[in-house]
């Protein structure tokens, strides 16, 4: 099946557009975000406990959770953006773009348009790949000090994917129609459907 398509086919038109640039839709984006990571940090503290998850020995190695925390952030910033480069690349082959835009990191891949079904696997790729590496780090980790770290950068992990996953959603429930086309210039996703 083809992936995606050099130009826009006749009879097509827009039906949607998600721009993180918009002044308006990058604050909602960040707002939700932030409500996400504080939903997912929450069972975690409920499940260990403020006073474990914060103990003395914990404190201790304040540099260490900030060092792991701030520099796996950093990391990750990098790499979520190359899983959808590789996702995009490996699915279609063409040209890609990265880039940062105020409060976000992109990657895409602007000189096509992308059938749904490759657009969601290039979409949710991070999604996915981070939650299989953080998750069992943020649970199983009991050395003190890392153990909040990873903690921490699981939930921001899941908080930096709040566009990835209110793109997947609109494909999943809203578009399903196996013909939409999805322009991904990085920032903005616009989404198109045959008359
Ligand atoms: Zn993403």
């Amino acid at each position: 099946m083809k992936q995606f398509e050099t130009e826009l086919p006749e009879r097509y038109r827009q039906v949607y557009e998600i721009d993180a640039k918009d002044g308006k839709t990058g604050v909602i984006l960040n707002i939700v975000a932030l409500l996400f990571g504080v939903l997912v940090f929450l069972p975690f503290v409920f499940a260990i406990g403020f006073r474990t998850l914060f103990n003395p020995e914990a404190r201790s190695r304040y540099w260490l959770m900030l060092g792991t925390y701030f520099g796996g952030y950093l990391l990750y910033i990098v790499l979520h953006e190359l899983v959808h480069g590789a996702a995009y690349k490996l699915l279609t082959r063409r040209k890609l773009t990265f880039g940062f835009a105020m409060t976000v990191a992109y990657c895409g891949v602007p000189d096509i348009y992308v059938y749904r079904k490759a657009s969601l696997i290039a979409t949710l790729a991070p999604f996915v790949v981070f939650t299989v590496l953080f998750l069992p780090l943020a649970l199983f980790v009991r050395t003190p000090g890392l153990r909040i770290a990873f903690i921490l950068l699981f939930c921001s992990h899941v908080a930096g994917c709040v566009g990835d996953l209110y793109g997947a959603a609109l494909m999943l429930f809203r578009f399903r129609d196996p013909k939409l086309l999805v322009r991904d210039t990085g920032p903005k996703q616009t989404y198109y459907l045959p008359e």
